[in-house]
């Protein structure tokens, strides 16, 4: 017996089971802590959008829009699309819901499930989960130094080596039609001899070619963007890596960084770990002074980036833990079962996980499923203890019981040695 193939849950999701998701839990609460810590504030969005705010904001050029989006219509006839990223939907937030009235810097961070239809693999599913931080109104550099820090100092809490963080700038428009022109005249001629992706790169956003993992060391003589900055953009940099200096973060500078993403200007920076094997990547970001404007709103810079939890917890040290649960009630009659679930929910009331048998199974069962669920206490209660107003306390782990008053103050006193 099993469950029939055909409800099997699709390619690309996963479940989470109890044990895993312990682990998802504290993951999730040291985010909440750190990202707080820095005062950027939460927000939660929908799972679907219009179709045209990833399009159109993501870039028609990019990977996310070309071939991995989930769309599909609604019963009226519209566009829908899965959110396969969380920028576009915090900036579509921040203009309709005003959000630049309430200051002109705005600091937010989400959790949330992205959807995206790529070849699953180890670290690459169809349905995973990101955090991701995004600073609204600062041109300064620092901001995106503070960035890459809140990011680190999630790792850092979790315990989570060998992380590397590779930067470079990509200009703003203005310098990087230079840099596409000059990119362009290299490329002539040997197109031919580059792959498919390349060649409509080529034709819709020639600098991603940097980003082209076939392609690398046919590029390597390339022209890179850092080196047509204007004035502005290698100053901004300077000053990234000077206040990723004075924070004592390492970097590499890796000038054929770009970015999958169209909308980034200036900084751009991704988290690496080398042991992910082919999907090392574990989050990145970067400016997108121009994403805002585009949008609808002011001409407003920003900055922020995303990391993928479902990778982070592929380098989690430490092994799935067990359930378990705190007490357990072991009852002999209807009587005693009774006066025990009073006991139980007085104990939940004040903070204690318990739990006890519901189908009032014999006395060696409910000591078999106490054994299963790892709880620390079992609480004992038959004929004699309701007469004599006691219960029996046994810690699971020392072996030891001990009778104590039936009085929800002496127990918790109890469990709380
Ligand atoms: P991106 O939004 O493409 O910059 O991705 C940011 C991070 O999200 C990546 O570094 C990964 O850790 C994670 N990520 C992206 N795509 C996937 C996927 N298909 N499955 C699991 N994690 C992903």
């Amino acid at each position: 017996m099993g469950l029939k193939s055909e409800f099997k849950n699709i390619k690309g999701t996963r479940d989470i089971l109890p044990e895993e998701a312990i682990r998802w839990k504290k993951v999730e609460d040291v985010i909440r802590k750190k990202m707080e810590s820095y005062n950027f504030q939460e927000v939660r969005f929908p799972a679907f959008e219009a179709t045209d705010l990833f399009r159109k904001s993501t870039g028609e050029s990019t990977d996310i829009v070309k071939k991995e989006m989930f769309t599909f219509e609604d019963m009226g006839g519209r566009s829908l699309t899965l959110k396969p990223e969380g920028t576009p939907s915090v900036v579509r937030m921040y203009l309709q819901h005003g959000l630049f009235n309430r200051g002109a810097l705005q600091k937010f961070y989400y959790i949330e499930r992205m959807f995206r239809q790529e070849r699953p693999q180890k670290g690459r599913y169809r349905e995973f989960r990101q955090f991701g931080a995004e600073v609204i109104g600062s041109v300064s550099a620092e901001t995106d130094a503070e960035l890459v820090k809140s990011a680190l100092d999630v790792f850092k809490e979790l315990n989570i080596k060998g992380i590397e963080l590779n930067i470079n700038s990509i200009g703003c428009p203005r310098c990087r039609k230079d840099f596409v022109k000059e990119l362009k005249s290299f490329l002539k001629g040997k197109l031919n001899g580059l792959c498919e992706d390349c060649n409509r790169r080529y034709a819709e956003n020639p600098m991603r070619i940097l980003d082209c993992k076939i392609d690398r060391t046919k590029l390597k003589d390339a022209p890179v963007p850092s080196d047509f900055l204007c004035d502005e953009c290698r100053e901004h940099f300077e000053d990234f890596k000077k206040r990723l200096d004075f924070l004592k973060i390492k970097f590499n500078i890796d000038s054929r960084l770009v970015r999958g993403l169209d909308y980034y200007t200036k900084t751009v920076f991704e988290f690496v770990n080398t042991s992910l094997g082919s999907q090392n990547e574990l989050g990145g970001g970067g400016r997108y002074d121009e994403l805002i404007k585009f949008m609808g709103g002011e001409d407003t810079p920003a900055s922020g980036y995303a990391v993928g939890i479902d990778r982070m917890m592929l380098l989690l040290p430490g092994k799935d833990e067990k359930i378990s649960v705190d007490v357990y009630l072991v009852t002999f009659d209807v009587e005693s079962d009774l006066a025990g679930f009073e006991i139980l929910n007085e104990l939940r009331e004040r903070g204690f996980s318990c739990d006890k048998d519901p189908m009032r199974r014999s006395v060696k069962a409910q000591f078999r499923e106490a054994d299963r669920q790892n709880a620390k206490w079992v609480i004992i209660i038959g004929e004699n203890e309701i007469k004599r107003g006691v219960v029996q306390l046994k810690n699971m782990n020392k072996g030891k019981q001990k009778e104590i008053p039936m009085e929800i103050d002496k127990i918790v006193k109890e469990l709380k040695c």
